[in-house]
């Protein structure tokens, strides 16, 4: 009768009658351990002679006819499944396509990837049973890859050995999906570029880790979670309410902010081989989606340039200007800036002259949305903060913390570490009342992104209490 059914039926029939057969004491030790080492060393110890033939008739009946388009259907077929939260289901079908999918492919790795996604769902729901019969399986097939190398007696057993060793590299392979895809660790790290005592403060790759856990989440260029790091220990926190049954998503890397659909859909590609979907690109991609904003003005005149074939056209006055030719303006300007800001503090005078005229240019170049005049804003800023002008720094501060805010958006990490930076002129200002309201803004968003025992916090926390003890306050 099981015989019919496929060894795979007898296969787990066998495992479900050793955990049947098992001490209790062995059982609690096999329910409670989560690492993969020990429970296949468990596991291992009740594997029989008998299942080991058993996993060879499996083991026969092993295809490898490799057919791309089918292994694509039953990718997405098993994409299906699991949004659909049948994991088992999905699990069988990534299984299939992986039989089929030639093993040159690079969609291998995304099968394997989702295989472990579907594994992990079904980890998580498993009895302790079920748990068993796939630590069993993989047991069985890394003892198989150890002791039944091809010995050459005979065509059939060499092509059971290949079959065998090819199953087991699978299982181990996956083994080591469970913890790919490499995470940066950042860190936010003071330049010391600032002056007095406003800090400037960077985000700065510090190494590369591997997290089994953080790599099974989906990737989205608008993510609801944000990561940060304690020395090697990564913490993911909301940025926003999650409605319980949605997708919890993290950012690969291409954040709507910082690249375009076509920059990140096309890196995605490259690097993980799927075509983003996520809800930014869909709104940004798709039909009907707002036509990209003007990136430069018309000098003369001041109205937008819009691109066609041959170059910028004035909305207005239709004067055309070649696209190299405003390109190396914005270069130019851009160099100025960094070339002013890193000039030294004896510089000063200087560097204002040098940025004055940078934000003059831009203004004439450059619609009001461009992200630069907030970045010679933040120039300004410093070098006034340089001088020990804190009212003027404060100006300067306010408006790239607007034009942040617009590019990075109200939740970001990047307005985070902006209202940092001009709670800190403000305090040093002692402008008491707009203090107060920036670092009641700035700690729950820095909150969200380093959590509530973050230096930051605890640094804002301190001016407020300081605030509150002037003379005049409560
Ligand atoms: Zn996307
Ligand atoms: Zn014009």
């Amino acid at each position: 009768m099981a015989g019919m059914q496929g060894p795979g039926h007898e296969w787990r029939r066998r495992c479900r009658l050793h955990w049947r057969h098992m001490p209790d004491l062995q059982r609690r030790r096999f329910t409670s351990n989560t690492r993969l080492g020990p429970l296949l060393r468990l596991a291992r110890r009740w594997l029989r002679p008998a299942d080991t033939a058993v996993l060879d008739e499996l083991c026969a009946s092993w295809r490898a006819d490799k057919d791309r388009s089918t292994a694509l259907d039953l990718k997405q077929r098993g994409n299906d499944s699991f949004k659909a939260r049948d994991y088992l289901q999905a699990l069988s079908l990534y299984t299939k396509g992986l039989r089929y999918m030639p093993a040159d492919s690079p969609e291998c790795a995304l099968l394997y990837a989702n295989r472990s996604a579907a594994l992990y769902q079904l980890h998580r729901y498993q009895s302790p049973q079920q748990r068993f019969v796939c630590a069993a399986s993989a047991a069985a097939l890394c003892w198989a890859l150890q002791h039944r190398r091809p010995q050459g007696d005979g065509v059939g057993t060499l092509g059971q050995g290949a079959r065998l060793a090819a199953l087991g590299v699978a299982v181990l392979r996956h083994m080591l999906q469970l913890q790919c895809n490499a995470q940066a660790i950042t860190v936010l790290h003071d330049t010391g570029e600032g002056a007095g005592s406003v800090r400037d403060t960077r985000e700065v790759c510090v190494g590369t880790a591997l997290y089994c856990w953080a790599s099974l989440l989906n990737h989205s260029c608008q993510p609801n979670t944000t990561a940060s790091f304690q020395g090697t220990r990564i913490t993911l926190r909301a940025t926003e309410p999650i409605p319980a049954g949605e997708q919890v998503l993290h950012c690969y890397g291409p954040h709507w902010s910082r690249q375009c659909v076509g920059d990140r859909r096309k890196s995605l590609q490259t690097q993980y081989y799927f075509w983003c979907e996520c809800s930014a690109c869909v709104r940004e991609g798709g039909e009907g989606s707002p036509a990209p904003q003007a990136q430069f003005l018309c000098r003369p005149c001041g109205s937008a340039l819009s691109l066609e074939e041959g170059g910028y056209r004035c909305v207005r006055c239709a004067q055309l200007v070649p696209p190299q030719s405003l390109q190396q303006q914005l270069q130019q300007l851009r160099l100025q800036m960094e070339g002013a800001g890193n000039m030294d503090s004896t510089h000063t005078d200087t560097a204002l002259a040098q940025l004055q005229q940078c934000q003059a240019d831009a203004q004439s170049l450059l619609p009001a949305q461009h992200p630069l005049h907030g970045e010679i804003d933040d120039s300004l800023a410093r070098v006034y903060a340089t001088h020990g002008e804190w009212g003027a720094a404060a100006q300067h501060l306010q408006r790239s913390v607007h034009a942040v805010e617009l590019q990075y958006g109200t939740g970001s990490v990047e307005l985070a570490q902006q209202l940092l930076k001009l709670a800190q002129v403000l305090f040093n200002s002692r402008s008491v009342c707009e203090a107060e309201s920036v670092i009641d803004r700035a700690i729950p968003l820095l909150t969200t992104h380093y959590g509530a025992d973050h230096d930051t916090v605890a640094e804002l926390r301190a001016m407020n209490s300081c605030l509150r003890s002037l003379p005049g306050r409560r």
